[in-house]
């Protein structure tokens, strides 16, 4: 078992996946990011997906080979996995250490399912704007500054993807996190017109 962060998170991803990871997958990309307490890599298994039913939502899982670990993900409604199907599962592994010696934990999360070409799932796109985003460092911000409303209402129908979290206190890591534009001057708007964040 691993574990999602502590951090008091405001943008929780029904995709989010967690598993111990303590073997190695074959990694898709060269480039790693790295950021305070945080290495991310990325990693894809290829495969037939064992299809399950949980709470009426259709759960895929897929392992590399035989011993692979499992991963699982909630396929997207509105879509029916073929039988027998082989589909590309990509995916985001953070490794987040706190201290230094300690051993890390990990967060694995779905970026992509796809079809040979065709892309089923695309978590890089905003599902607001349908604009690329970003992969970044997040922008800690206070969320003492910011009012009820804004956090829990405004931001999660306007600009859920604006690449902040949103703290009551300092975790000691930054995470990498989906930056889309057009959320981000969303946000922007919203401070410049209440002036301050509360509002
Ligand atoms: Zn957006």
């Amino acid at each position: 078992m691993t574990f999602h962060s502590p951090r008091l998170l405001f943008a929780l991803l029904p995709w989010l996946l967690v598993s111990c990871v303590t073997q190695s997958e074959p990694a898709l990309y060269d480039t790693v990011q790295i950021s305070k307490g945080c290495r991310e890599s990325h990693f894809q298994i290829s495969g037939v997906p064992v299809i399950s039913k949980e709470k009426g939502q259709t759960l895929a899982t897929i392992k590399q080979g035989s011993k692979g670990i499992p991963y699982s993900v909630y396929w997207p409604a509105g879509l029916v996995p073929e039988p027998a199907k082989s589909y590309q599962f990509e995916y985001l592994k953070a490794e987040i250490t706190r201290n230094s010696g300690e051993r890390p934990w990990t967060d694995v999360e779905i970026l992509r399912i796809k079809d040979g070409d065709k892309i089923l799932v695309d978590k890089s796109i905003c599902p607001l704007h349908q604009a690329p985003m970003a992969r970044q460092v997040e922008e800690d911000v206070s969320a003492p500054d910011y009012s009820a409303y804004y956090l829990w209402t405004y931001r999660q129908a306007h600009c859920p993807n604006d690449g902040r979290a949103y703290l009551t206190c300092d975790s000691g890591i930054s995470h990498l996190r989906w930056k889309c534009p057009a959320c981000y001057k969303i946000a922007e708007t919203w401070e410049k017109k209440h002036g301050t964040p509360k509002g």
